[in-house]
């Protein structure tokens, strides 16, 4: 093409200030603010002059006859098409069709309704986060959850602090700093997003002392150990992995006999915890808090969002004069609970005391979820869909499979479900799967044996029509 050709097209590429101009991008400005659509614009001119200068001959081609108005149109297309991708970022709901309870990618545990309500309601406005509405005076931030945790676990006191990883931070701070922990090889895990067991020690100002092997740890290898310096046995769940075949570790009352008769202290980090026996539901290995206490560990530290099924937190319960400990640290300030998760905490814990949790919070009606039930809710499920999708899009039908416990908990535990498994005319499973999770509603879903499945199991009931609309919706 010759060159004056390729000028004159450029020359057609519309300014900045005229697609800004437009009545479209008028309509977006409320959306973005003008700064950010003044940098979309600019972004999106700069993008198609680049795109021009690439391929002249094939944009005229593609646009017969590349005009003034025909460019300007390109770019409305290209300026609203950003302004989407843009408003996508957002932290967005989205259904997890993947299986996974504990999704950590998309936010671990989802809220009860009365958490949800508890922070929308009340934490969000004023609220009494630290202060006591009998006396006027200030109250102690946490105070009911608190009271709740221990009321829940028998401890003496409670403590909520961000997240279980400043939990421990806290408690290894506020007990053992400038002195020495102990604690058994097979336990200096990583649990993911880059907590792991010697880092947060370190950090900490506690000297970390191995003892034993990787599988097999006894008492008497912690016993050699202790000394003027020691302060804590601190044991900590594996949570996301499992050592299996030739393996031994004291048990946990074993371990606070040797701790109180040394004059030290057991400290606990049960990770995902559990408030009550999960055995039930296929969870064999998941420390019950409770249990940890009566068996004599000083302090226990666990995750709000976890099987717990509530808000992002640490939770730290264990004996009175300790946990007060914790709270005088200068680090708790900067470690400490929001309103917000702590409303939905509260809510969360309250569904607990009254022998409400298996039905009301979310994660754990899930879990519960029997696969014949799960059998039933597909077979309506996929009623609907094949009375309303065109034969011709979507291949479907119910498979066998497996759900996932998720965020570091039970890694071995994989409760039977029943799967959809779609395939779809002309998209590959990849492509399925992408163009579900960018739905209006996004779906994200599995690909397994190049379907995509979609698991009820993590999908809740009231979600079952967004989620078939989203099917429709396919191309
Ligand atoms: C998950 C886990 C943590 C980290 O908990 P967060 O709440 O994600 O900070 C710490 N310790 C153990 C043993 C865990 O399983």
């Amino acid at each position: 093409m010759p060159d004056q050709e390729s000028s004159q097209i450029l020359r057609a590429l519309p300014s900045v200030d005229a697609l800004l101009r437009t009545p479209e991008a008028q309509a977006l400005r409320e959306q973005t603010g003008a700064p950010r659509l003044t940098a979309l614009a600019r972004a999106v001119t700069e993008e198609l002059r680049a795109a021009l200068q690439a391929q002249p001959g094939q944009a005229a081609r593609a646009n017969g006859d590349v005009t003034r108005a025909s460019l300007l149109a390109e770019a409305v297309k290209r300026l609203a098409h950003s302004v989407e991708q843009d408003s996508s970022k957002n932290l967005r709901r989205v259904i997890n069709a993947t299986g996974v309870i504990l999704h950590t990618n998309l936010g671990r545990a989802p809220l009860s309704q009365a958490a949800r309500l508890a922070v929308s309601r009340e934490a969000a406005s004023y609220c009494t986060l630290e202060y006591d509405i009998e006396t006027g005076a200030r109250g102690r931030r946490g105070a009911h959850a608190e009271d709740l945790l221990a009321e829940l676990t028998g401890a003496e006191s409670a403590l909520v602090v961000n997240n279980c990883a400043a939990a421990a931070l806290l408690t290894l701070s506020a007990l053992a700093r400038d002195g020495e922990t102990l604690v058994s090889r097979g336990e200096l895990v990583e649990i993911g997003g880059d907590f792991r067991v010697p880092d947060v020690m370190a950090q900490s100002g506690t000297r970390m002392v191995e003892v034993g092997t990787t599988n097999r740890t006894k008492l008497s290898d912690y016993a050699r150990f202790v000394n003027e310096a020691t302060r804590l046995i601190m044991r900590v769940h594996p949570s996301n992995y499992r050592i299996v075949g030739f393996t031994s570790a004291p048990a946990l009352a074993e371990l606070a006999g040797l701790a109180h008769d040394s004059g030290l202290l057991l400290y606990e980090d049960a990770g995902s915890g559990a408030l009550f026996d999960l055995a039930p539901y296929g969870l064999s290995g998941e420390p019950v808090i409770r249990d940890s206490i009566a068996g004599g560990a000083d302090i226990v530290t666990f995750s709000g969002d976890k099987l717990l099924g509530g808000a992002q937190a640490g939770l730290v319960v264990g004996r009175r004069e300790l946990v007060e400990r914790l709270r005088k640290s200068p680090l708790y300030r900067a470690l400490r609970a929001d309103k917000l998760a702590l409303a939905a905490l509260e809510a969360t814990l309250e569904a607990y005391r009254r022998n409400a949790h298996l039905s009301e919070v979310p994660a754990l009606r899930m879990l519960a979820q029997a696969s014949e039930e799960l059998e039933k809710r597909l077979r309506a499920f996929t009623r609907r869909l094949r009375s309303r999708v065109k034969s011709d899009v979507l291949v479907f039908e119910s498979v066998a499979g497996e759900s996932a416990i998720g965020g570091g908990s039970a890694p071995t535990t994989h409760p039977r479900t029943t799967l959809l498994a779609l395939k779809h005319r002309t998209l590959s499973a990849a492509a399925l799967e992408e163009a579900l999770r960018r739905a209006p509603m996004p779906v994200i879903a599995r690909i397994l044996d190049d379907r995509v499945v979609l698991d009820l199991r993590t999908v809740a009931a009231e979600e079952e029509s967004e989620l078939l609309d989203a099917l429709l919706s396919l191309p």
